[in-house]
């Protein structure tokens, strides 16, 4: 589905990426672990087409590096930034709609789709988005995702400032759209005990490389990885 090759990339002249390779396989969840300042937000980034970047980005075999965000997201690539990129201003319908901006048949069904994995969405559904909880906002956030229609959706951190009661509603969602929707997922994820269990795959970076990566039961079994991800 998706394959990086020796990816570099770049805030105006600062290089924060230095050669990421890694693949997203069809159907699974691979997750990218690393402590603060590693370059996963930045990795994400790179592949929505936000910030500038070298090396090769493929997605279903076609070379996308350079491309535009909007063409990214033809592609069928969702982005759900770690700021959730929701419009606090409009209500929860709008920003659904927002988020089907590119399909110009009947959204219906996939709004339907959405709120049946998120019924808190349907309850709020004409609040504004501003007043949510911010469960309720990683929830909005997704759901806007969902709307594209993704083939692959990036995931940003979806546990951040949550508690533990909403993160694991959260990624029991994720888990089910990645087997009942057959959406592949990139996860970013700081809580690497979470992201392990959901994961497929799982890759470890540092200072703006991929430095290992393996089947996330692999790597959870790592002793560096346990010491200093996993607090064990
Ligand atoms: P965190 O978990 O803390 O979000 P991260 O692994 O996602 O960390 P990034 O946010 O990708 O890391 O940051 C990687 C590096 O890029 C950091 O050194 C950071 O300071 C730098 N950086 C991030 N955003 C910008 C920006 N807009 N302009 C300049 N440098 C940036």
């Amino acid at each position: 589905m998706l394959k990086v090759t020796d990816l570099a990339a770049y805030y105006g002249g600062s290089r924060v990426l230095h050669g990421v390779d890694l693949v997203a396989s069809e159907g699974r969840i691979t997750t990218i672990l690393g402590a603060n300042g590693a370059g996963k937000t930045t990795l994400l980034r790179a592949i929505s087409g936000l910030v500038r970047a070298t090396g090769s980005i493929q997605v279903g075999g076609i070379e996308v590096l350079g491309q535009a965000a909007s063409r990214m997201a033809a592609l069928g690539i969702a982005h759900v930034p770690d700021n959730r990129g929701t419009f606090s201003g409009l209500s929860v319908e709008e920003n659904l709609r927002l988020g089907a901006y590119r399909n110009n048949d009947d959204i219906r069904p996939d709004m339907e789709t959405v709120l049946g994995y998120f019924p808190r969405l349907r309850e709020r559904f004409r609040q504004q988005s501003g007043t949510l909880s911010g469960g309720e906002q990683q929830m909005l956030a997704i759901g806007r995702a969902l709307m594209l229609r993704p083939r692959l959706l990036l995931l940003d951190e979806p546990s951040f400032g949550l508690a533990p009661v909403i993160i694991g509603e959260i990624f029991e969602i994720i888990r089910r759209l990645n087997t009942e929707q057959k959406v592949t997922v990139l996860l970013v994820e700081q809580n690497a005990r979470l992201a392990l269990e959901i994961a497929d795959h799982a890759y470890l970076m540092e200072t703006g490389r991929s430095v290992k990566d393996g089947p996330a039961a692999m790597l959870g079994a790592d002793d560096s990885i346990r010491r200093s991800y996993l607090g064990h």
